[in-house]
């Protein structure tokens, strides 16, 4: 490789290959996994995979019982559909709509709905889509056995403090503010504050980047107009 296609050591920042985030934004100090009663599978758009500043990554690493699963479609995908065979297993899927059962309202009466036999409730499996609504709903389309699942919802309690992306209305919120809601509302005593604290750290970080890239441009167009 001729020297000139290195990276110029300045600009070199290892990405740390746990939270897949630059060395200098590594969440992984602040991460601290938990468990809960259900389990979470995290369906990841392709385009979110590669988004810097996604949450879905931290929130898997966050969450004993979760798995992050990539693609666009999950008809005939081999870990979705071994999931939906399971007869252990009770999936639903996190989405609004009219047929969601609000489970702020209903909580009790949602988790009494699950089935199961002699030994208990089947485990509750949710799934919960990262990506932008356009995204999610394509994603749905594409995938009828994921549509045709019971799905929940929940009422927000605040909006969202994704303060490093716009979110389109008030009412989105970033994967990891909807997963930590879900575990507050569904499981309160596990440390659901967690997942938002790792967040807030990762909004920090971000924001402390932007002002940073900031005042270097400065710097560099201040110098270029002394030496003009
Ligand atoms: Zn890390």
């Amino acid at each position: 490789m001729p020297a000139a296609a290195l990276t110029p050591e300045a600009d070199y920042r290892p990405l740390c290959l746990r939270c897949l985030r630059a060395g200098s934004v590594c969440l992984c100090s602040t991460i601290e996994p938990f468990g809960t009663f259900f389990d979470v599978v995290l369906l990841q758009h392709p385009k979110e995979r590669k988004n810097s500043i996604g949450t879905a990554r931290f929130t898997h690493l966050s969450l004993r019982n979760s798995r992050l699963v990539a693609g666009a479609e999950f008809d005939g995908h081999p870990e979705v559909e071994a999931l939906l065979a399971d007869p252990t297993k009770y999936a639903v899927v996190l989405f609004p709509g009219e047929s969601a059962v609000n489970v702020s309202e209903s909580r009790d009466a949602f988790l009494a709905s699950i089935p199961g036999d002699s030994s208990g409730p089947k485990r509750l499996v949710i799934f919960v889509i990262d990506g932008t609504w356009s995204q999610a709903r394509g994603m749905l389309r594409k995938s009828a056995r994921l549509a045709a699942l019971p799905r929940i919802s929940f009422t927000l309690d605040r909006p969202s403090q994704y303060k490093v992306r716009k979110q389109p209305r008030e009412f989105c919120l970033s994967t990891v503010e909807a997963v930590a809601r879900l575990v507050k509302l569904l499981d309160p005593a596990a440390p659901s504050d967690r997942l938002l604290a790792t967040f807030a750290r990762m909004v920090d970080a971000q924001l402390e980047c932007a002002i940073r890239g900031k005042e270097k441009q400065k710097h560099a167009r201040t110098e270029a107009e002394v030496s003009a």
